[in-house]
């Protein structure tokens, strides 16, 4: 059977170029701290790294923290810029923000899924100078927050903002500050090309933005915690050998940083995911399906499909026996099934233990839409047959 990977937002495939550049990575066997030869080949296979993604996402190569994931760049966040704040945190958030930051005031979503700007604003105006998380993009809906006005507001209140750009990063062109210009480095060299026209330029204006290389079609285990220039002396997380100015303890993973910094300079034009995305979309809906946050600004990989009266479960169990891989917007856990708490957020009721996520990864074909679309029809027919003669 032909395998159908649509659960990109949980993990991207490997791209070539990653691959490509973490192979020539092993074959160094030096520590980036070490001073010897080895050590100054593995330092600068780290620093060209450091540069490329520091320039791709709008910030400096001394202002990148390599991290674990987007786990740790979260938690480096909240525990860094938070320090001595109030924290608030988007209803849609990554369990990784909420987990980071379990003690944080709830900025509510609209049914699309976006804060209300003028409810943050309230909400900041009172009280003790606050940090701010707001993800960039939803990972299992793909709405697309209005970061950079809430960057503006933010500053205007003397707030820190942190951006969770895990999911948003290489499928939007992100940049943390600073505008137009293409990218280049504090020696006027240019890394890896500017921006694709076709793709959204995304001027944040955070203090902060975290980043995950396996969501970009990098490998697992690194991620990145940019940081805004005026952002300085964080406090570090994990303590250890003085790595990355102090700021993260650890032996760098300098095979997987090379394989992270080539994935995100590979990252190119969405448009024509868009367009799968949008067949996928369609064949769904002529099933019944109802997409989730469509009136919102989303990801071009991403739709949330929710079948009136088909568990979730079932849906992704109906659609695997056909080899397409896609999830639920619901956590399974000790065998119970829990409405996700983004779709919860978003109002949906009954409907959010029925929705599931399909995503579409960098290398998406539209023989994997057709597969969808056939098996979709099939599952929607038989799991919606017997309710719809009951109603009858
Ligand atoms: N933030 C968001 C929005 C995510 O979707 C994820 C992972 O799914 C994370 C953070 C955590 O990233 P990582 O898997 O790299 O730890």
């Amino acid at each position: 059977m032909t395998m159908h990977y649509l659960d990109a937002n949980a993990s991207e495939p490997l791209r070539p170029e990653a691959r490509r550049a973490m192979l020539a990575a092993m074959d160094i066997s030096g520590n980036p701290s070490s001073v010897h030869a080895a050590g100054r080949a593995a330092r600068r296979i780290m620093e060209d790294a450091r540069e490329a993604l520091a320039v791709r996402f709008g910030g400096q190569p001394a202002d990148l923290v390599f991290t674990s994931g987007g786990t740790e760049a979260d938690a480096l966040a909240v525990h860094a810029l938070g320090q001595g704040r109030r924290v608030l945190i988007g209803a849609t958030e990554h369990d990784a923000i909420r987990a980071a930051a379990a003690n944080a005031e709830i900025v509510p979503v609209g049914a699309d899924g976006l804060i209300d700007l003028s409810v943050l604003a309230t909400m900041l105006e009172t009280g003790p100078p606050a940090l701010v998380c707001l993800m960039l993009a939803n990972n299992e809906v793909g709405t697309i927050q209005p970061v950079a006005e809430a960057a503006a507001l933010c500053r205007s209140h003397g707030a820190l903002l942190h951006v969770d750009a895990v999911q948003g990063a290489g499928r939007l062109v992100v940049v943390m500050a600073g505008e137009g210009s293409p990218p280049t480095t504090g020696s006027g060299k240019v890394v890896g090309g500017g921006p694709s026209p076709a793709m959204t330029m995304l001027n944040t204006g955070a203090h902060s933005i975290a980043l995950s290389s396996h969501k970009l079609g990098g490998p697992t285990g690194v991620g990145a915690l940019l940081l805004a220039p005026e952002v300085t002396g964080i406090a570090p997380l994990i303590r250890g050998g003085g790595q990355e100015r102090g700021r993260r303890g650890g032996t760098p993973p300098l095979t997987a940083i090379a394989g992270f910094a080539a994935a995100a300079l590979a990252c190119g034009d969405s448009a024509p995911l868009a367009a799968l995305r949008d067949a996928a979309e369609r064949a769904a809906v002529a099933c019944g399906a109802r997409v989730i946050g469509a009136d919102a600004p989303r990801l071009p990989n991403t739709t949330c499909l929710a079948l009136p009266g088909a568990r979730a479960d079932t849906q992704v169990i109906a659609l695997d026996l056909d080899g397409i891989a896609v999830s639920a917007g619901a956590a399974c856990s000790s065998g119970k099934v829990a409405a996700s708490h983004v779709l919860q957020a978003m109002g949906l009721g009954a409907l959010a233990g029925q929705a599931i996520r399909v995503s579409l990864p960098w290398n998406a074909t539209q023989a994997d839409v057709d597969a969808f679309a056939a098996s979709y029809a099939r599952m929607a027919d038989r799991l919606r047959s017997p309710l719809v003669s009951r109603a009858a």
